[in-house]
């Protein structure tokens, strides 16, 4: 190691991954893709993929156990890996599930753990083959693998958009966002009083979409059967902004998305409001949602118009047009990512 000493505040997240894998190179046939996707594409065969994702969750930075259950958790890092097949386009079959764990942690706590990953395997239908198992000096940090599988035809990268395609999201947005803002505002009060019991009640929806996040394995087979592949997908973990402006990058071209038209739960309007917050900039901001980002040819619009769990919200622009949201009084604002990015000042 040098003497030099660079913050890696510098960078950012996206900044310290492409600085650190600038000289990866591409040595082994059967890798198709490496990095910069939601996951690696490795060939199996002429006309089928495995794809392999990771993610890793650490106590105090993605999770904290005063409010988030063991069994919960448990079923959330499972699911984001799970998603992150989805993304692609493909299939999860197995995870590997590594732990490292401090003396805080009894049997029993790891029992609940992995009562949640069991649970989650048993709902996305994926079979735990493996991990690692270690001891920390602090805390909690759990790292899943997923491997999946794909047909070579159907595998949606981040970098298929073209202009004119139409943008797409799953599900609704913001929900974990505020469930979290919610959890954390009923912390700072059990703290100042651990008499006073947290006051949750109605909003179980955000609570849930924070708590116990689904990866969105039905949508990959309602496209399927409505005989759509997405020309690009991502997964919605750090905001719909930084997503959107993730499958511009790569796919190098531009995008108009419509803040109106963006899926918001009336339970998540009404908390945003309750916080003082915008709900769009809560949709567009806030992480954890995943749901799926995607773009689709304009010929498949008509097999997805009408679809009670997609929404179009924008279309793919020349890239020289830039990054905008369109708002309601019609005018074009430059969009920023502002997502969870790990590294950023504000964590
Ligand atoms: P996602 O949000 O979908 O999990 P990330 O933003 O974490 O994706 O990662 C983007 C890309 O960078 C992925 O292809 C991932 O495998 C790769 N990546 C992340 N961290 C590293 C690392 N330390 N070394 C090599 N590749 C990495
Ligand atoms: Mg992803």
């Amino acid at each position: 190691m040098s003497e030099k000493r660079t913050d890696v505040n510098q960078l950012g997240e996206f900044g310290l991954i492409d600085h650190l894998t600038k000289d990866v190179d591409k040595k082994v046939e059967s890798t198709e893709f490496g990095i910069g996707d939601d996951a690696a594409v490795i060939s199996i065969s002429d006309d089928t993929s495995m794809l392999i994702s990771t993610d890793m969750l650490i106590e105090g930075v993605h999770f904290n156990l005063m409010y988030m259950p063991l069994k919960h958790l448990g079923y959330k890092a499972v699911a984001v890996n799970v998603s992150d097949i989805c993304a692609m386009n493909g299939v999860a079959e197995q995870i590997t599930v590594s732990i490292a764990v401090s003396s805080r942690f009894p049997i029993e706590a790891l029992e609940e753990l992995y009562d949640g990953i069991n649970t989650a395997c048993k709902a996305y239908n994926v079979d735990l083959v493996g991990g690692d198992t270690t001891s920390s000096l602090t805390g909690l940090t759990i790292s899943i693998t997923a491997i999946g599988r794909a047909a070579k035809k159907d595998i949606s990268y981040r970098s298929g958009a073209s202009e004119f395609d139409l943008l797409v999201v799953t599900g609704d947005l913001g929900a974990a966002y505020m469930g979290l803002q919610l959890l954390e505002r009923e912390k700072e009060v059990y703290k100042a009083n651990p008499n006073i019991q947290p006051d949750l009640d109605g909003h179980d929806y955000i609570m849930q979409r924070q708590l116990k996040p689904e990866a969105r394995i039905d949508i990959i087979k309602f496209l399927r059967e409505l005989n759509v592949v997405p020309s690009s997908m991502i997964d919605i973990s750090d905001g719909l902004a930084s997503e959107i402006m993730h499958l511009c990058k790569s796919s190098e071209v531009g995008c108009h998305i419509y803040g109106e038209k963006i899926p918001i739960d009336t339970t998540t309007s009404t908390s945003a409001l309750e916080f003082n917050l915008d709900p769009v900039t809560c949709a567009l901001n806030g992480g954890e949602d995943f749901e799926l980002l995607f773009t689709v040819k304009q010929e498949d619009f008509d097999k997805i118009k009408g679809n009670p769990h997609m929404t179009f919200i924008g279309h793919m622009t020349d890239k020289s047009e830039g990054i905008y949201h369109v708002d309601k009084a019609g005018s074009l604002v430059e969009l920023q990512a502002q997502g969870w990015d790990h590294f950023d000042k504000k964590n």
